[in-house]
């Protein structure tokens, strides 16, 4: 085993510290619903639904800021050694988004990349200003379309094409939430149309042949997030995610706890779990983890 773990697909609003939940909900006066947490066969919109509650609790500069650090420590205790976080700055409303963003890194002061969310659905704009912020930050290393699309949305995955093109002009990394359990076409937009360098679960990259084919000849990473995608029913069950079948096809995947509270995983319970994958063996392993090391993102 190499020393120390990668994560590269972590929510810093699904990755609370529990005790830290505790104390935000009683400060604001509300009490944490029972069935915050994830189980399995939930569905995605059902998953999405339960941020509302910790994005609540983080509303303000300074609670994005103990969070961020929080999970800098729990990441390292943990084990890992290659971090980023990510989250959706223009959905703490307590203070601007520059602000914000400015508190997360305090927070992570250094420990770890910092990735902004955009989201499905949004207005394009509101992605175009998130790269105009990590532009003058070098402690933002990328920027992610997060959430999953939905009938109601007037912006489609294409729309996002242009503030994702000026990311690659700034030398910003660019990872996309794409073919979670979604037609694997989406991954293929994703990467041609977006530059996208790394796919967020990428669940049905093996339906489309051609697709394995541009994702091997531009060496995407796919972070794969086997606990979360039986949460949102993706897969059956750990065991039954492609994971063990990406890396030997020479896929470069990883393995990612998406939300640590939410789903109740450390990094390092995930990659234990990912041992139980189909076909998985310790070389197979191993190589995930030094892919997740390659694919951190760099700023030009
Ligand atoms: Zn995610």
């Amino acid at each position: 085993m190499s020393a120390g773990l990668p994560e590269l697909h972590l929510h810093l609003d699904g990755s609370l510290r529990p005790a830290t939940l505790e104390e935000l909900a009683r400060a604001a006066k509300k009490v944490v619903p029972a069935d915050l947490r994830f189980h399995a066969g939930m569905g995605l919109a059902d998953a999405l639904s339960r941020f509302a509650f910790t994005l609540s609790l983080l509303q303000t500069a300074e609670a994005v800021r103990r969070v961020a650090s929080e999970l800098c420590e729990d990441e390292r205790a943990c084990g890992v050694t290659t971090l980023e976080v990510r989250f959706a700055p223009q959905l703490h409303g307590g203070a601007p988004i520059e602000a914000i963003v400015d508190a997360a890194l305090e927070g992570v002061n250094g420990r770890a990349g910092l990735i902004l969310c955009g989201l499905y659905g949004e207005a394009p704009a509101v992605l175009e200003r998130l790269v105009d912020v990590a532009a003058s930050r070098p402690g933002v290393v990328g920027i992610d379309l997060a959430g999953g699309p939905a009938p109601t949305h007037r912006f489609s995955l294409e729309d996002y094409a242009r503030p994702f093109t000026r990311a690659k002009e700034l030398g910003l990394g660019r990872t996309v939430h794409a073919g979670e359990g979604r037609p694997a076409q989406e991954i293929r937009v994703a990467i041609e149309a977006l530059h996208a360098q790394r796919i967020g679960h990428g669940s049905t990259l093996l339906d489309d042949a051609r697709l394995v084919d541009l994702v091997l000849e531009r060496g995407v990473t796919i972070e794969a997030c086997p606990t979360s995608n039986v949460h949102t029913g993706v897969f059956p069950s750990v065991a039954a995610h492609p994971l063990a079948r990406w890396l030997a096809r020479g896929v470069k995947a990883c393995v990612c706890a998406d939300n640590s509270l939410l789903s109740d995983v450390t990094t390092a319970q995930e990659v234990e779990r990912a041992r139980t994958i189909e076909g998985m063996t310790d070389v197979l392993l191993e190589r995930a983890i030094t892919n997740g090391h390659g694919a951190r993102f760099v700023r030009r």
